[in-house]
């Protein structure tokens, strides 16, 4: 028997949606692969009710939460490839194909590491993206920011309210405008635009960034956006992606352009924390929820929303 739909992705906005999809009755497997973006994390923050959790421990929680909803099944196996159409989805897994009315992706995004020696390394650790994030933990810290263009340069302004002590690297790569540095120069941040040439760490923590003419900057914490991609199977499936690389969904439904599949969680957006990607997993749910149960009991009347 075919699946009312099938999530692909069990991080906070896949679990959130089949939570809501198995309360809602509806028969529901969750793929996951297992590799996630914060991996290298060791404690999720900032998700009411869940603050300090190690990343681990929050997702067995959802896994446990769900396995209260017979109509839900969660497996560990990547999803290969996603083949037919709105209604009649052929998911194909390792271990065979499934069939689906409805696709789900919940994915996330794939960092890419910045060519900066060190980066990889300390990923998750000394470098992380969010201040909201790790920001309380790390506070009154000397921390860095590693600039990707001039139009990212508010963000240091933010992080003052975490620590006095902030100081931007460019690594010489844009120019910043001189209003901006007069900005930076009034909240009391280090403007660094000299090429970095590696980050400096001692028992696997931040010490100081070296620039390329031998110079010294000591450094306890870095915030940086690396670039991201999408994962092979939504690029493979051909949905529509904004400027930026993200999925484009209409806002109400959660459809991406193609017919049946529904996105949530990280793809949609740089704004990117566990509870924004539950909440996104549970909206896109919820519309789908409504969507099929139209179908079954009206033959699709569902009021002009789905
Ligand atoms: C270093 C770091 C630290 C962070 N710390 C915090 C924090 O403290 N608090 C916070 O709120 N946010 C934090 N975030 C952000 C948070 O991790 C993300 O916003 C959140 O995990 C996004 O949830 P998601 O469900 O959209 O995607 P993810 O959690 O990335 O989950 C996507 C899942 O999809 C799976 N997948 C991908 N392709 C396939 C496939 N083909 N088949 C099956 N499964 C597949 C992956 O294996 C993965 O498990 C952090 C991010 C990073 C990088």
């Amino acid at each position: 028997m075919a699946y009312d739909v099938v999530i692909v992705g069990g991080g906070p906005a896949g679990l959130s949606a089949a939570l809501a999809l198995g309360r809602a009755r509806k028969r529901v497997l969750l793929c996951d692969a297992g590799t996630r973006r914060n991996a290298a994390a060791e404690h999720l923050n900032n998700f009411v009710t869940r603050d300090g959790t190690p990343p681990g421990e929050f997702r067995a929680i959802g896994r446990q939460q769900l396995a209260a909803y017979p109509s839900v099944e969660a497996r560990d196996v990547r999803v290969e490839a996603i083949a037919g159409a709105r209604g009649a989805f052929q998911i194909t897994l390792p271990t065979g194909a499934v069939e689906a009315r409805r696709v789900l992706l919940c994915t996330g995004m794939i960092d890419e590491p910045l060519a900066v020696e060190g980066f990889r390394e300390l990923w998750g650790r000394s470098i992380v993206q969010c201040p909201y994030c790790h920001g309380w933990e790390l506070r009154d810290r000397r921390w860095g920011y590693l600039a990707r263009g001039a139009e990212s340069l508010h963000f240091p302004i933010m992080l003052r309210g975490w620590t006095r002590d902030v100081v931007v690297f460019t690594g010489g790569a844009f120019d910043v405008p001189a209003d901006v540095r007069a900005h930076l120069s009034a909240a009391g941040i280090q403007l660094e635009t000299r090429p970095v040439a590696r980050l400096v760490a001692r028992e696997d923590r931040l010490e100081s960034v070296a620039l390329s003419d031998g110079a010294t900057i000591p450094c306890e914490v870095l915030f940086a956006h690396p670039p991201q991609r999408q994962v092979d199977l939504v690029r493979e499936l051909g949905v529509g992606l904004d400027g930026d690389g993200y999925v484009q969904i209409d806002p109400v439904r959660r459809e991406t352009s193609v017919p049946g599949v529904y996105a949530a969680g990280d793809l949609l957006t740089r704004m990117q924390t566990a509870i924004v990607a539950a909440a996104s997993g549970a909206q896109a749910a919820g519309m789908l929820n409504h969507e099929l149960t139209a179908e079954l009991v009206t033959g699709g009347w569902s009021g002009g929303r789905a």
